[in-house]
């Protein structure tokens, strides 16, 4: 049979976007297919009341890569917006992350000095010396204070975990500072894409054939026999039909509402970090573009265990489910003209700098190669 394109790119997120831009733009054809009525994968965002809402969850772009940061601004100009969540402890409110702002509403300390010496003396209290888990991490970080107001309620309601069965490596992605600086992040650009994340999808998928309402796993034979390779961006273990059982996600229920007000909490994102509360956080979506819209949407965020008609968000990285997604990765190898890029397919809790990362690497080995 001939073949109609080059490649085929199973999702139509920031992985599958990039990477048909990449190779459209070195003359391969390429065919992008997406089981969601709309392109973007999670970053789409819905228009609702003149806002643009995150549909899938807040989306923050950060990177120190220059070429990255560079690689999106050539598709939509991004605004001067600054992730600075504040955390909601039983009706404490604290700022995020955990920097001076934090220790002084903690603890009233107002220097450095003072603040690092309550520190020290609650990491000592708990010291490991090789933290194995979540929680060891957390008291050998910042002690035991901030682990049970801003950190333990909120990840066990996002993970349906204990903090001690939890990998180490998730609390590592928060800073801890000593100066007055609010930031959650510590890289060089950030920002959101001005009119919203879709400009950006558009300008990637611009001129390339994108087929939506179209699942894979529907016609997975016919649609692979029309290209050369195929580039898939779905879930890992359901590519091989769950052969080798079932890996694990987390999931996450929206709740969006339209509020007849101007400004509901005065900031993108407010943390719920008690475990009471069921919600982990309420996003205000106007706030990520500076918005002065008459009404307002917020969307509370309640996370669970994935099951099948759920959308899948989060990989668990711990032991058992890093075991079993090796040896899936191992049975692509078998594959050869089978490519797997992305936070589902490679099974990792990557941003969205490093996906795009991935997928521009990628193209470019396939570039060399072909
Ligand atoms: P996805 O965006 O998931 O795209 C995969 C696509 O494949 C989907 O559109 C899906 O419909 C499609 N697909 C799957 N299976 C099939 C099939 N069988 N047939 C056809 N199509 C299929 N990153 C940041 O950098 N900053 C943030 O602030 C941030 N916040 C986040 C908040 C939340 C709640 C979540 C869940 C993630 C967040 N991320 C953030 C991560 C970011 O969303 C991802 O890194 C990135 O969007 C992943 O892109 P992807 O292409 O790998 O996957
Ligand atoms: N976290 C926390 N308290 C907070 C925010 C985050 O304990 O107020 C923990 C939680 O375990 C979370 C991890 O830090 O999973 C990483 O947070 P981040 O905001 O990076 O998660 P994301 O929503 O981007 O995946």
């Amino acid at each position: 049979m001939d073949k109609n394109y080059d490649y085929l790119i199973v999702g139509s997120g920031l992985f599958g976007a990039t990477f048909a831009h990449q190779m459209t733009k070195a003359g391969k054809k390429c065919l992008v297919i997406d089981k969601r009525e709309h392109a973007g994968g999670n970053i789409y965002c819905k228009e609702i009341e003149n806002i643009n809402v995150h549909w899938y969850g807040p989306h923050i772009f950060h990177t120190n890569d220059k070429e990255i940061w560079d690689f999106v601004n050539s598709f939509v100009e991004f605004n001067r917006f600054i992730y600075t969540p504040v955390a909601n402890y039983k009706g404490e409110l604290y700022n995020l992350p955990f920097n001076m702002n934090t220790f002084y509403q903690l603890w009233k300390t107002k220097t450095p000095e003072e603040a690092k010496a309550t520190i020290d003396k609650q990491i000592k209290a708990n010291l490991v010396k090789s933290p194995k888990n979540l929680e060891e991490q957390a008291l050998n970080f910042v002690g035991e204070d901030i682990y049970l107001k801003l950190i333990k309620g909120y990840t066990e309601k996002q993970w349906g975990r204990k903090g001690t069965e939890l990998p180490a490596f998730i609390i590592k992605r928060l800073p801890l500072r000593f100066t007055f600086d609010n930031n959650y992040f510590n890289d060089k650009y950030q920002g959101i894409p001005i009119g919203g994340y879709n400009k950006l999808t558009e300008g990637l998928l611009k001129g390339i054939e994108v087929r939506l309402g179209v699942d894979f796993f529907a016609n997975k034979q016919e649609l692979s026999k029309q290209a050369h390779k195929v580039v898939y961006t779905g879930k890992l273990d359901e590519y091989f039909n769950y052969s080798l059982g079932h890996l694990k996600y987390r999931s996450l229920e929206f709740d969006h509402q339209v509020l007849d007000t101007e400004n509901y909490q005065g900031t993108a994102a407010v943390n719920y970090t008690d475990f009471e509360t069921p919600y982990t956080r309420i996003i205000e979506h106007k706030h990520f573009e500076f918005g002065k819209q008459a009404k307002t949407v917020i969307t509370k965020e309640y996370p669970q265990e994935w099951t099948t008609n759920k959308e899948p968000y989060y990989p668990i990285n711990d032991t058992e489910n890093e075991e079993l997604a090796k040896k899936y990765k191992k049975l692509k190898e078998l594959e050869p003209n089978l490519i797997f890029g992305g936070r589902l397919a490679e099974y990792k809790y990557y941003d969205m700098h490093q996906v795009i990362g991935a997928a521009l690497h990628v193209a470019k080995n396939e570039l060399n190669v072909r």
